[in-house]
């Protein structure tokens, strides 16, 4: 009798990680637990790179910054219920940034979940997701692994980018498929993020808006940033000799120092321009939503807008020449346009604006040169904006309150997404997953610039940094609390509530993992252990005593804090 050949097998585990592979996905964030650890050991088997966090919201916030490295979406892994909702966090945060990224979480059987019997981290996760994302998926077969992975990706970087939700129940890893079959039901997503490219007559239209203008500006924002057309960016700039501000993610897209930055002059060329082209920046808070005070009389300005995303025109003021496409696409027609028939800038305007910065720059340089101890603020970041200018291609990640909104101002980028902070919503707890994911998918090295406060909401990632021996630099810009260490309580029973433990030495943390941990007083060796720790690329922090009067509540934002009727006692 002839012995009949086994039929190969796969199953749900191998269909993901080869669905992911097959779209060039070459790294998952996570944190591994029931029910995807073998999944994640399998997916590390099978050659892709799998960084294991301490909390998953880290992990997500990783992915959701490699997304806006890579313009691939980031991948996050999580179990099921809690593990699920700590990424959650993550992928709302990367939805309202406009990053790419999936959170791929386990979860328990639907059969229970669906008459709410109570099943191990119970939770109707879909649902919960849906709200918070871009799109939520759930693959309940394995047959169906491969187009629900493609759905994701596509969902991800199609339009305006994006976090996707795809739930993964328990039961679906084990079921079994002939292999054959499992193969040819993978799909790669074929031009995920199609170009758009607008109208000519709404080119025309802005156009024609921009020539006339007498006192033009161009914002960039990170959506400019994301669209890795520097090149054409840079030219647009020069060729038309249109001043421009950054948003904060957007700054080196073009160096800070360069001759039509109006960084430093920001607060006149609001009020006084009169033709503003947002590049990839949205009207929002950050920008005041495109009116009041900040923005000079009202009508005064006219708006063109390039946004992939339609639906972002007239969100707050109107825009008198929207340009829906992607940037690169865009940017290449506004150059067609910018041609021998271009008017040029009026002079008058760009020497107000050189004017304005100059003194803005001397005002300023006068207050980092000091090597003074204890440390303020501005003496800190002299000696980072330094270290920066001799070592560009490095990575910056900033989160805090003043540690963020004076470091956005002192240290200057010279070179795309180099710079990467708290974003659209302004939120604290980016720093760890951002400066990991930083070095794993750019290889180069890091510095987190890091409030003392903001630090303490992934702080246990710097196990992760060491575990994976990370070219990160962690600076603590340590003043003993939230925005300040002075608070006391009126009542005398307890610490002030924004005030932590006085004189704490964050670098002993560092220590306790193997990494390197330096305690500095003065900006000179603050200098000296940042260029020592990038030289050598090894995972140091650098605890920096900063005044504990020194900065403000809230940073530069105070303004948005509610103030109660009621006279303080
Ligand atoms: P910033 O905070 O730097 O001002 P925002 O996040 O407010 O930036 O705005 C980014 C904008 O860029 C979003 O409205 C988003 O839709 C848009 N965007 C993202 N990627 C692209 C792209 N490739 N082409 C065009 N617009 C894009
Ligand atoms: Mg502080």
């Amino acid at each position: 009798a002839q012995v009949q050949a086994e039929p190969e097998l796969t199953d749900g585990f191998h269909l993901v990680i080869d669905a992911l592979k097959l779209n060039g996905i070459e790294t998952i964030y996570g944190v591994p637990g029931i029910p995807i650890t073998d999944l994640g050991r399998m997916a590390q088997a099978e050659g892709i790179r799998v960084i294991s966090f301490r909390h998953e919201q880290n992990a997500g916030n990783a992915a959701a910054i490699a997304g806006f490295l890579t313009k691939k979406p980031g991948v996050c892994l999580t179990v099921s219920a809690p593990g699920f909702l700590n990424g959650l966090t993550a992928l709302a945060n990367a939805t309202t940034n406009c990053f790419p990224m999936i959170l791929i979480s386990g979860s328990s059987e639907r059969e229970i979940v669906d008459l709410q019997q109570g099943d191990y981290e119970e939770m109707d996760q879909l649902a919960i997701a849906k709200p918070l994302c871009k799109a939520a998926f759930r693959v309940l077969h394995a047959e169906d692994i491969g187009i629900g992975v493609a759905r994701a990706i596509r969902a991800a970087v199609s339009g305006r980018p994006g976090g996707v939700y795809l739930d993964l129940p328990a039961k679906l890893f084990s079921q079994v498929l002939d292999a054959a079959k499992g193969e040819a039901s993978l799909v790669k997503v074929i031009d995920a993020a199609p170009e758009q490219i607008p109208a000519p007559s709404a080119v025309k239209r802005a156009l024609d808006l921009l020539k006339s203008a007498k006192r033009p500006l161009i914002i960039l924002g990170k959506g400019a940033a994301y669209a890795q057309a520097d090149d054409d960016i840079r030219e647009l700039v020069e060729r038309s000799g249109i001043p421009y501000i950054p948003m904060s993610m957007a700054k080196g897209l073009l160096p800070d120092t360069h001759p039509l930055s109006a960084g430093a002059a920001r607060s006149t060329v609001l009020k006084d321009s009169d033709v503003v082209l947002l590049l990839g920046a949205r009207l929002n808070w950050l920008l005041s939503h495109g009116k009041g005070k900040q923005w000079g009389e009202p009508g005064s300005k006219k708006f063109i807008q390039v946004d992939i995303e339609p639906r972002e025109m007239d969100s707050n003021v109107e825009i008198a020449a929207p340009l829906v496409g992607d940037i690169g696409s865009v940017v290449k027609v506004l150059l067609a346009g910018i041609d021998s028939s271009w008017p040029g800038v009026p002079s008058d305007w760009t020497s107000t604006i050189n004017a304005k910065k100059e003194a803005n720059i001397s005002k300023m340089a006068a207050k980092l040169g000091k090597n003074a101890s204890p440390m303020d603020f501005h003496g800190a970041l002299g000696a980072l904006k330094q270290v920066i200018k001799e070592r560009p291609d490095a990575i910056l990640v900033n989160e805090g309150a003043n540690t963020l909104d004076l470091a956005r101002g002192v240290i200057d980028m010279y070179q795309p997404r180099k710079r990467l902070d708290v974003g659209t919503w302004g939120v604290m707890g980016i720093g760890m997953g951002f400066a990991i994911a930083a070095a794993v998918e750019t290889g180069k090295p890091v510095l987190a610039v890091e409030g003392d406060s903001a630090f303490g909401f992934s702080g246990m990632e710097v196990e992760t940094i060491c575990r994976y021996n990370l070219p990160v630099c962690i600076v603590i810009f340590n003043n003993n609390g939230i925005y300040r260490g002075t608070d006391v309580d009126p009542t005398g029973r307890d610490p002030g509530t924004t005030v932590f433990v006085p004189g704490s030495r964050y670098d002993k943390m560092m220590e306790a993992f193997g990494g390197v941990g330096v305690n500095v007083t003065t900006p000179d060796e603050l200098k000296r252990a940042v260029d020592a720790a990038m030289d050598s690329g090894k995972p140091t922090l650098i605890n920096a005593e900063i005044d504990p009067e020194a900065g403000s509540e809230s940073g530069n934002i105070g303004s948005l804090n509610p103030q109660s009727v009621v006279k303080k006692k």
